[in-house]
């Protein structure tokens, strides 16, 4: 069958990162292959003596190739079964595979879990795959199968959710839309006790931000007491942990309509009692600019990725230093800052160095007290670095 797998050869000296386990190659590093690969297929990679190095998925873009094994093994159901086991077994290990007050987490981080490309997030009894790649889309029945074997009565549907992740996803005729088990498109997940409604189908991303977990639960460590207001609120989980942590206001802001419906919804499901919330449909810019000092002691800056690629970095780093600078200027003395920055091509550095500019512009004095990441369940592969995606910093503002 390995006759039937097409051969890249890399250029000289190219082989250095493969060497050291990175799962990507550039198209740069390629020398040639034996015939010509089509987008999504699988090639073996030899380096430019002749010795296979790595065997993975073929891509259009610049990655020419994501890495699924350093082996010459085959990429059937069994080979599917065994990482998809082994990535439960971590979730298991850290606690969520079976947490009543936890049920949703990411089972598959794509290069953190050895499956570039791949991304399944788990909602209770519902599983919801994305595809980044035409490789992983192809295998998508495989990854329906190994999903069902791993976790068997405990699912009860898997939603594919791959329109907006795929290059080509219309033609090559990617739905969104049930993979197995039972249509549903939405479920109220728990998340260390408080609820929430998950949308896959019109959320964005797969419907959750379930990588702010742990930084929700120290908002609502900090909030007693306190005027909280949550930019990019989306559907509202910091506001909820606040409200939860006897925050005496919060104050949610979204560019998105749908999103503040959400965001109330979700506080009404965890407070029917009634609670101080008020949730604004604008733009966060806008919202920064125009309000009054002193109204905040808390605040949180979670905005959307401002770089896809190192070419917007410069424009992503302005944007950061604009937002944090207003917060610095007017959240109230003593204050905490909660400030994040999710663009995979901005590092802890860049980014620490850009609030650092807005704290200076404000002349505040300012202290870091905590240093924040992604949770275990969005591991990043020691070898891929570029897994680590979430920075975020908490200030305290005097
Ligand atoms: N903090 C959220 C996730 C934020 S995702 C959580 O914990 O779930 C980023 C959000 O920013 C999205 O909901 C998006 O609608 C919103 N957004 C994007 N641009 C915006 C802008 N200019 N002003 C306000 N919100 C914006």
């Amino acid at each position: 069958m390995n006759k039937d797998i097409p051969r890249i050869y890399l250029k000289k000296n190219k082989e250095e990162s493969l060497k050291r386990f990175h799962p990507w190659i550039f198209t740069g590093a390629i020398a040639r292959s034996d015939r010509p690969v089509n987008d999504g297929e699988i090639a073996d990679i030899y380096t430019s003596d002749g010795q296979f190095i790595a065997r993975g998925h073929c891509g259009a873009g610049s990655i020419a190739v994501r890495v699924l094994t350093f082996c010459q093994e085959s990429l059937d159901l069994s080979w599917w079964k065994r990482r998809i086991l082994t990535a439960y077994t971590l979730r298991e290990q850290l606690g969520l595979t079976k947490n009543p007050d936890t049920d949703c987490y990411r089972l598959i981080h794509g290069e953190g879990d050895g499956l570039p490309g791949l991304v399944i997030d788990i909602y209770g009894r519902y599983a919801v795959v994305q595809a980044h790649s035409t490789g992983i889309y192809d295998a998508l029945p495989l990854i329906t199968e190994a999903l069902v074997s791993c976790y068997g009565e405990r699912l009860i549907a898997i939603y594919n959710k791959s329109e907006g992740t795929l290059p080509h996803a219309l033609e090559i005729g990617c739905q969104d839309g049930c993979l197995w088990g039972v249509p549903a498109h939405s479920s109220v997940v728990f998340e260390n006790g408080l609820r929430f409604e998950v949308n896959w189908r019109e959320g964005q991303k797969t419907g959750f931000f379930i990588d702010q977990r742990e930084n929700r639960s120290l908002v609502g460590h900090y909030a007693s007491g306190r005027d909280v207001l949550n930019t990019f609120c989306y559907t509202g989980g910091f506001s909820v942990y606040a409200l939860r942590g006897g925050a005496r206001s919060v104050t949610s802001v979204d560019s998105s309509g749908k999103a503040i419906e959400l965001a109330e919804h979700n506080v009404r499901l965890n407070f029917p009692e009634g609670v101080s919330h008020q949730g604004i449909a604008t733009d966060a810019f806008d919202y920064l600019r125009a309000m009054n000092e002193d109204q905040f002691d808390l605040i949180i800056l979670d905005p959307p990725a401002f770089a896809k690629h190192h070419r917007a970095t410069a424009n992503a780093l302005n944007g950061y230093k604009r937002i944090n600078a207003q917060a610095f200027r007017k959240i109230r003395k003593g204050g905490i800052l909660f400030t994040f920055s999710c663009s995979q091509a901005i590092n802890r550095e860049q980014f620490r160095n850009a609030v650092f500019s807005a704290a200076a512009i404000s002349g505040r004095n300012v202290r870091i007290l905590h240093q924040l990441t992604q949770p275990a369940d969005h591991p990043v592969n020691i070898y891929h670095p570029e897994g680590e995606y979430l920075k975020g910093l908490v200030l305290y503002v005097e």
